[in-house]
């Protein structure tokens, strides 16, 4: 039999160095635990590594609710399309997408529509915080993000979302033509109005924060461990956590934080989530020939473009097709297209292309939750299309949750057996 590691008593185990394991380790630590990450690769080499780096505080709102879904039928006939399910990947899908629609009522809709603006009303101070705390403030942009609309129809079109928005206070200018101009010259005169978020900041580089945060980790005495985690040993409370190399590491307390693989972990420990992996893309352009101050979206062509370390990265879209099939980057190449109407002198020469699994359940609210069943076992997973905002906020309301102090906010509606 293997030998148990030394990590000691008193532990907690974060399994997964994404955004959300590392801010939670970090987190942890920082209040007197002694933490150790596991994970099977380096820090920041899931899903957080590519993201579009916004702390996107507008986007909250459920993907299930009527005017998106009522266009997924059109999107699905249309390959290039934001929205894409493979074909051979459909049967799958099915009883997520029944969730899915069960998460469309309009009452459901009202509650996850505050449980996201409750999440997202404090995510950027909880980033500045967390950053200030660690020495990272410079990694934050000060200018917010440009909603882009060709004209008035289109801005109609998107106009449930501002709506939301401003029934919870979330701040907003509308913009013409020439206000568009005097802030970002490079955008195009199709482009006949915008709305302004200023709350919506942006990372200079999402992978390089996941790595300062877990030096900043290490620094203050946690521990990085390498190794796939397959199974748990555990009884009226959680014991070890059994890696493939059948290593054993004693733990205290355990935390789920792998990000679209926590399906999985959470299977072992009889506890199945509908957590599926919306898969987006991304085009990182190192010399773009043009400048940028604001992240730019344009709802109705589906596509974000955000001022990174590394040149303008391009990104968006879903495609439905599980974590084993290999990347379509065609999808990538839409997304360019597309982001060249808004900026027509944007160059495409030198680039990455990326595929990225965003943790997905079916209501678009993360599980921020304790273990239903096993004391000494949580779960802070499914934060969809917005880990990286929602990843200081998840620190805190996690690390008051296992620590029992009182969380911010009342965790009931984000429990792990909710669904
Ligand atoms: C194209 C794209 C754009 C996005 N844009 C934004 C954005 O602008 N703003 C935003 O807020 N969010 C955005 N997101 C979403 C965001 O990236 C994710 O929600 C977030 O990265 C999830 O973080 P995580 O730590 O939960 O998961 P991950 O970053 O995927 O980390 C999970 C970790 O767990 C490890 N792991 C898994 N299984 C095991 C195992 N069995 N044993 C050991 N280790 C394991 C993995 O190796 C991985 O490192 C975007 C996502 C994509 C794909």
């Amino acid at each position: 039999m293997a030998t148990p590691l030394a990590v000691g008593r008193n532990t907690t185990i974060v399994v997964g160095a994404g955004i959300i394991g590392t801010a939670l380790g970090l987190e942890l630590q920082r209040r007197g635990r002694q933490v150790t990450i596991i994970d099977r690769g380096a820090p920041g080499q899931g899903a957080s590594f590519g993201n579009m780096a916004s702390i996107a505080v507008t986007e909250f709102m459920p993907a299930s609710r009527p005017s998106v879904w009522k266009q997924i039928p059109g999107w699905m006939l249309d390959p290039e399309g934001p929205v894409r399910v493979r074909a051979s990947y459909m049967p799958r899908l099915v009883p997520w997408f029944l969730r899915f629609i069960a998460a469309s009522r309009p009452g459901k809709l009202r509650a996850l529509e505050a449980q996201g603006a409750a999440l997202c009303g404090r995510a950027l101070e909880d980033t500045q915080a967390m950053l200030a705390t660690h020495g990272l403030a410079d990694q934050l942009s000060a200018e917010g993000c440009l909603s882009l609309y060709a004209d008035e129809a289109e801005f109609r079109a998107d106009r449930d979302h501002i709506e939301i928005l401003e029934r919870f206070g979330i701040p907003h200018e509308i913009l013409g033509r020439p206000a568009i101009k005097a802030l970002e010259p490079e955008i195009s005169d199709q482009i006949g109005m915008a709305v302004l978020f200023p709350k919506n900041r942006s990372v200079k580089d999402p992978y390089k924060l996941v790595q300062a945060l877990a030096a900043r980790f290490q620094a203050l005495g946690g521990r990085i461990e390498t190794g796939t985690v397959a199974s748990f040993t555990r009884g009226e409370a959680i014991r070890e956590v059994v890696l493939t190399d059948g290593r054993r590491l004693p733990a205290d307390e355990v935390v789920i934080a792998a990000g679209a693989h926590s399906a999985a972990l959470a299977k072992a420990l009889g506890e199945p989530i509908p957590l599926e992996t919306e898969r987006g893309y991304h085009t990182q352009i190192m010399r773009p020939g043009i400048k940028l101050k604001h992240s730019i979206i344009w709802p109705a062509r589906a596509f974000m473009v955000t001022p990174t370390a590394g040149g303008i990265r391009v990104g968006g879209t879903v495609e439905m097709a599980g974590l084993e099939a290999p990347p379509d980057y065609r999808r990538s190449k839409v997304t360019v297209r597309r982001a060249r109407v808004a900026l027509p002198k944007l160059r495409c020469e030198e680039f990455t292309e990326w595929m990225g699994h965003r943790p997905a359940l079916p209501d678009t609210v993360p599980i921020l939750s304790a273990s239903a069943k096993t004391r000494g076992l949580f779960y802070a997973t499914g934060h969809g299309h917005l880990g990286l905002t929602y990843a200081a906020t998840t620190a805190l309301l996690m690390a008051d949750l296992i620590t029992g102090a009182k969380p911010a906010l009342d965790l009931h509606p984000y429990r792990i057996d909710r669904f």
